[in-house]
Order: structure tokens, then sequence, then C-alpha cells
């Protein structure tokens, strides 16, 4: 149930309550009122009544007293003429409205009787009346049968009293109504007599309603006023006794008084009270609801706005007009809300940014990101890792709060600059610019604006820091259409960009060693081995002083079933790291020895060259691996070459010299790879087995337009010479470089400018065009 209602119908209650009480309590009084007002005329009424009574039968009596007189009458008494007494007595009781007039002799009998001759004779019964009427005139009510009748009795003189004359006067309804009218009371009034049983009963009425059976039930007679209930009405009685005669059955008045007729005027009062109740009632429910309403209202309306607070929601509640505890309660809810909303804004703020810088931190840039992209999804976009590779020292050296002012200085540099780019702190050292609608050409740009704000030192009192800047770029969406990928590769790029000369590097995937693509390879190519995805492909070696191609380097490539021909660079690194190099280099091994036995029995003896990984050196079992292999295929060991990078050597030159030995013991011959790039120690490459080396690339691609390369190049063949190695030059893309690696006197030469790798059939093909002469410019 609503406070509003519950309130409305505390209201209309006690209304009704406080109304009902009145209504019941105006009632009594007002009855009480009736009932004393009742009591006063049913005693005033009673004495009038009995004293009509006794003025009418003293009339009566005096009546009968002059009949007494009649000279007439006495000497027919005297003479015992009953006939002129019987005439007398019918002619005198007419007169004075008797319904019956006896003679009685002194010696109490009925002598003569006006409507009852069988009565003569008899005696009269009542004797006290006979008795004190020789006094005065005797009268009192007796009833007879059902009737009441005054008996005055009046005696006869002559001068002595000779006889009696009695005369009965009915009391009837007609009397008794005429007494009621005389007295102009609104009250019943009842003559009642007892009977034998002792029960009252009713001998005339003078109003239309008996309650006398009903009132006297109990034998008693209300000598006092006193409240009864008759059919369920409520009247005020009151009897009286009349004068009588001893030897008449008593006889008494009832005066009843009707409560309901006097509480009549009341009831149309009662009713008006009872519509105004309704009324009043009707207007208070609606008063009440509509006070509940003003009440409860402001306090529903808080209630709601807590629930919006609830959810999140902290739009202010309506105004309210309330004054008092109410409106005090709205104002301070709203200060509440308002500061609940500024604290949760705080909050928020303070959770997507750098309390340093006060940029937005990884977590923000991550979303403006996210949602720029999803708003624009054509749109190209760069994302800039700007890094300050000095911090972590300058934090270690000169303590936190300087580093917090490094950093923060660096962020309203880039602030500065950032021009629509949204600047962010993405971690302890390094910012992200992102700028949507971009591409590469903005991204090297902004990349070097940042640059010039930060290599500027961090100048603070006498101290002055650089903080080596460097920046990685990713672009979306080549690079990633995430934010979190952009983030990492442009991270990624930033570590490559760190401390490198050039310091801005854009993301390249193929060096990225956390590519996820690379974990899924990793899984492929434990089944590539046994699935035959793997093949070699043979890239020719020219051998200078005789023009003739007398070798080959075996080159691993792999057939990936979803993403076609994989280079080595993809895979081997991977292979060393998880283990399956092993695996790979047997089948190397194996194929590449079977493909030389091959072109042996094909009449093309080539010395192929294998390339082998650092953590072969590892495997003890390797020398027996390929003399059983050669043994197999029965290959020479003089036809294989097995090729081992620089640094592969430097990594672990104990292991390398332990295995190099007991190959070179059984006649393979070893090259070692890459030769000039790794921090070689000649002392090590002493203690190998060694015959030849292989010049990188590096320096031989630039051999036509650097003479300092060119130097560098003549004194490596000339030192590898001096000790007695064989020299190969790697990565020959010109014609050039292969006739200065000629006239400097390189023992072979491979590269491009000769030829690619390639198939078997395709080598074979190719020397048999160079035998027919039909290949120009190689030997030349
Ligand atoms: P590497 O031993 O230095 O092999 C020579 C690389 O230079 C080959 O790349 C070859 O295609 C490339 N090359 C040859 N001539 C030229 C040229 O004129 N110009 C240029 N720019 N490049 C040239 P590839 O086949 O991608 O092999 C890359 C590396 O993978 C090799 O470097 C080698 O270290 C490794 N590798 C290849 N096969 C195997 C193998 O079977 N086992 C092991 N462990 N490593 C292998
Ligand atoms: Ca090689
Ligand atoms: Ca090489």
């Amino acid at each position: 149930m609503s406070f509003r209602l519950r309130l409305a119908l505390l209201f209309v209650a006690t209304l009704i309550v406080i109304q009902l009480v009145t209504g019941v309590l105006m009632y009594e009084v007002a009855r009480r009122g009736v009932i004393a007002e009742g009591e006063r005329q049913l005693a005033a009424g009673a004495d009038s009544v009995a004293r009509q009574l006794d003025d009418m039968s003293t009339r009566v009596a005096d009546n009968v007293h002059v009949l007494a007189l009649d000279y007439a009458l006495r000497t027919a008494i005297a003479q015992r003429d009953e006939g002129t007494v019987l005439s007398a007595l019918r002619n005198h009781g007419r007169r004075i409205g008797a319904d019956r007039m006896m003679l009685i002799g002194l010696d109490g009998l009925i002598r003569s009787d006006t409507s009852d001759t069988s009565d003569v004779g008899h005696a009269f019964p009542y004797e006290d009346l006979v008795e004190a009427s020789l006094d005065h005139p005797a009268a009192a009510v007796v009833a007879l049968g059902s009737k009441a009748y005054w008996m005055i009795v009046v005696p006869v003189y002559a001068p002595s009293p000779i006889a009696l004359i009695a005369a009965a006067i009915p009391v009837d309804d007609a009397l008794l109504k005429h007494l009621q009218h005389l007295s102009a009371l609104p009250n019943m009034l009842e003559l009642i007599t007892r009977n034998a049983a002792g029960h009252w009963s009713d001998i005339a009425l003078g109003g239309e309603r008996a309650v006398a059976p009903q009132v006297t039930s109990h034998g008693d007679l209300p000598m006092e006023p006193t409240v009864v209930t008759v059919n369920g009405y409520e009247y005020v009685a009151l009897a009286k006794r009349l004068r009588e005669s001893q030897r008449s059955a008593p006889v008494a008045v009832l005066l009843s008084y009707s409560l309901d007729d006097a509480l009549q005027p009341y009831r149309s009062v009662t009713l008006a009270w009872g519509i105004l109740l309704a009324l009043g009632l009707a207007g208070g429910l609606v008063g009440a609801m509509l006070i509940a309403r003003s009440v409860a209202r402001p306090i529903e309306i808080l209630a709601e706005t807590a629930r919006r607070i609830e959810s999140g929601d902290y739009t202010p509640a309506p105004r309210m007009r309330e004054r008092g505890e109410v409106g005090q309660l709205a104002a301070a809810f709203a200060n509440m809300t308002h500061a609940i909303a500024e604290r949760e804004e705080q909050i928020r703020h303070q959770a997507r940014h750098d309390a340093v810088t006060t940029l937005p931190n990884r977590q923000a840039a991550e979303e403006t990101i996210g949602r720029s992209l999803d708003e624009s999804p054509q749109a190209t976009g760069v994302l800039l890792m700007i890094g300050l590779a000095r911090l972590p020292e300058i934090i270690q050296t000169l303590g936190h709060t300087i580093g917090d002012r490094v950093m923060r200085d660096a962020g309203a540099r880039l602030r500065a600059l950032a021009d629509g780019a949204s600047v962010a702190r993405a971690t302890d050292t390094q910012f992200s610019l992102w700028l949507i609608g971009a591409g590469i050409e903005e991204a090297l740009i902004l990349a070097r604006r940042a640059l010039d704000a930060l290599v500027t030192p961090y100048r603070e009192a006498d101290i002055s820091l650089d903080t080596a800047p460097a920046v990685g770029i990713a672009l979306s969406p080549v690079h990633g259409r995430d934010a979190g990928a952009l983030l990492r590769r442009a991270e990624v790029a930033l570590i490559a960009a760190t401390g490198a000369e050039h310091p801005i590097v854009v993301y390249n995937p193929t060096t990225d060693p956390h590519r996820p693509e690379r974990l899924s390879l990793m899984g492929d190519l434990r089944k590539a081995v046994g699935a035959d995805e793997l093949l070699l492909s043979y890239q020719p070696k020219l051998h200078l002083a005789s023009g003739v191609i007398d070798s080959v380097e075996a080159l691993l490539r792999w057939r990936h079933p979803v993403r076609g021909l994989l280079p080595p660079d993809l895979f081997i690194g991977l292979a060393e790291r998880t283990g399956n190099i092993r695996e790979v280099s047997r089948w190397v091994i194996d194929r590449s020895i079977a493909q030389a036995a091959d072109w042996t029995r094909r009449g093309h003896p080539l010395r192929v060259a294998i390339n082998l990984s650092a953590r072969d050196l590892d495997d003890d079992r390797l020398p027996d691996l390929i003399a059983d292999r050669l043994a197999a295929h029965a290959v020479q060991p003089a036809c294989v070459l097995l090729e081992l990078t620089e640094s592969a050597v430097m990594n672990d030159p104990e292991t390398a010299i332990r295995v190099f030995g007991r190959l070179a013991d059984q006649g393979v011959d070893l090259a070692i790879d890459d030769f000039g790039i790794g921090q070689s120690s000649f002392a090590y490459l002493r203690r190998l087995p060694v015959r030849e080396i292989k010049i990188d690339r590096l320096f031989t691609q630039s051999l036509a337009l650097d003479s300092s390369d060119r130097e560098l190049v003549r004194s490596m063949v000339e030192l590898g010479h001096r000790l007695g190695y064989r020299v190969t030059a790697e990565g020959v893309e010109t014609v050039e470089a292969l006739e200065y690696l000629r006239t400097i006197g390189c023992d072979h030469v491979q590269g491009y400018h000769i030829a690619k790798a390639m198939a078997p059939d395709a080598v074979e093909a190719m020397l048999q065009r160079m035998a027919a002469g039909t290949l120009a410019g190689v030997s030349a």
C-alpha cells in the first residue's frame, strides 16, 4: 500500500471515528434530554390525570347528591315504590351519564338496579364505599368485568339516612381520550386493572397503543418513570394508583411517553447529519488524497531520483516548490546528486588520465583509436609510439620526481605540436600519437616534428638531460585494424628505432618477432617435415679461375599449404627456438647428399654446400649422421661443404671446434658463412678446420659504388688466402662486382648475377647450356 494511500486512509478513518463518536454523543445527549423531558411530562401528566379524575368524581358525586335530595325520589324510597324509584334513577342516571344506578338499603342489600334486576336482594359489593358515604359522598374507580367504573355512593336523608344511591359511571376510552385531550399531553394514557392471576390488563385506552401488558409483565407497576422497550420501541412509563374501593380489583392509570416519537424531530437532524457526514467524508477523502499527494509526491520524486542515481543517471530531480523538511531534503538531495556526479566524473577522469602529464592513459588512447576506427572504418590512420629511451636511466640516477618532470615536459611539447592528433601517455616511458585520416607521409612528418621537439634536452636549474627519443610507426589498416594491434606494432617498431642511427622506424611484419602468425607456423612446421612440404633450391657457385660452376648451395623452402612458398628467414629462426631444427637439418642433409649423388651419376659432379644452424652443433651424433648419409648414397666427403655463420661459431666456439674437428677428420669441408659482419676472432677461426670463407653480401652489393668497400673486400680476400682459405663472395648482383672480384683473385662468386636458387633439373640444364657455350656473361 502506497504511502499516499495510507496517509489518506488514516485521515479518513480519523474523520469517521470523530464523526461517529460525535454522533453517538449527540444522540445520547438528545435521548437523555428526551427521557428527562418525558419523565417530567409524565410526572406532571399523572398528577393532572389523577386530579382531573378526582375533580370529575367530585362533580359526579355532587350530581348524585343532588339526586339524593330529590323529594319525589325520597318519597318513593320511603314508600318503597319500586317503579317510581327505578324511573327516577334512570332519569337521573341518564342525566349524569351513569350506566347503572342502584338503590341500596341501609342493610347493604341492593334494592333496585337500573340495569341488572338479578342483583336485587344481593349485597352491594363495595361496602367500604357504603360506610364512607355516610360521612361524605364516596367515590372510587372499580373494575367490573372488563370495564372500569366510577362507583359513587351517596346517602339519601329523610332527614336521617334511609338508603343509598350508587351510580356507576363508565370510565371508558372516550373519557380517557377526553382527559388526554384536556391535558394536552403527547402521552398515552391507559387505565389498567389487576386480575385474579396478578396480571395487569387494560380496561380503557386513551390512545391507539397499549403498552401496559408488556410494561407490567413482571407484575410490578412503574411507580417511578421507567424506560421500557415494547416491540422494539422505547417508552418512558409511569403508573399511578387511583382512589379505589378496597372491594374492587386494583385500578391504576399508566402514562407512557414514546421516546421514538419524541426523538422524531431528531430523525431529520440525524438524516441531515448522515448526509453531511457522507459529504464530509467524500470531501475529506479528496482533501486527504490531495494533502497526501502534496506530501507524498516530492518523496516519490526523490525516491525516483535515487533510483536514477543508482543506475548512473545524474540529471537533477525536477525543481520542487516544497518548503520545510521535504524542501530541505530535496535541496540536500540535489546537492548530493551534484557531488556524486562530480566525484564520479573526477574518478572517471583519473581512471582515464595519467596523473603526471594529465594526458589520457593507454586505456583511453585505445578507446579513442577504437572509436575513430569504428566511426570511419574506411579511413587510414597512423599511430606513432614515441619513447624516451634514457628515461629509466634518468629515474635511476636522479629519482622519480625528476623523471616525472621530464615526462610532463615531454608531454607538453608533444601536445603543443599535436595539431589534431590525440596524444596519450602509453607507458612509463612512451607517448602515443594517433592521427586518423593520415598516411605514411604525414606519419613521417609528424615523427620528425616530434623528434625535433624532443631532442632539445630537458633543462632544469643546472642540469640538462637528453632523453634519447625514438619513434615507432604503425599504419592502419596495413598493420592492424584494432587499437590493441596498432599499439603493439608501433611499440615493436619503436624497439627497432630505439638506439638506431635513424630513430624513426615503420613497423615491418617480417622482422616482428611477436607477430601472431608465427605461432601457427610453429605448429605447422612440425608436420611439414613428414608431410613432404619442404624442398631444396640450389644456387650455383661459379669458379672464377675456370669459369665453371663446380658447386651449389642448398637453400631450403617451405611450400606451406596456406601461405604458399615461404623463404627460410620466416621459419628457420622459429625452428631453432622450438627445437625442430635438428629434424629439418637431418632432412636437408639427407636430401642434398642424395641430390649430389644423383648429379654425379648423371655426369655432373657438384660440391653441395649445406647450411647448418648453431643448434645443430649440440647434436653429438651429427658427424655420424653425415657419415652415414654419405655412405648410404655413396658420395665422397669432399662433395659436401658445411656452412656455419660466423656468429654461430662465435656463440660457442669450443663446441664448434669439437664437432667440426670430428667432421674434418671424416674429410668434410667447412665454410664460414656471412663472413665480415660477425665479430670473428681469428684466434678461434684458426683452430677450426675451415676450408672456405664466404664474404657477406653486405660488402659485395655496393662494390660498384663504394671504394672503401672495395678495399675492405680486397683485404678480406687477401687475408683469407694468406690463411689458406678459399674465398667465396656472396650476393654478386652486377657484372662490375663480378669483374672486380675476378681482378682481386676471389675464388668463387655466388649471386643473382650468376643465378638464383633453382630446382635440380634447372641446375642441370644450366650446366648443359654452359658446356655448350650458350650461356654468356658468366664465365667470360
Ligand atoms: P645464406 O646462407 O647467406 O644464403 C644466401 C641467401 O642470399 C639466400 O637467401 C639467397 O637466395 C640469397 N642470395 C643469393 N644471391 C643473392 C644476390 O645476388 N643478392 C641478394 N640480395 N641475395 C642473394 P635465402 O634462400 O632466403 O636464405 C636465407 C638464409 O637462410 C641463408 O642465408 C641461410 O642462412 C638460411 N638457410 C637457407 N637454407 C638453410 C638450411 O637448409 N638450413 C639452415 N640451417 N639454414 C638455411
Ligand atoms: Ca649459406
Ligand atoms: Ca651467407
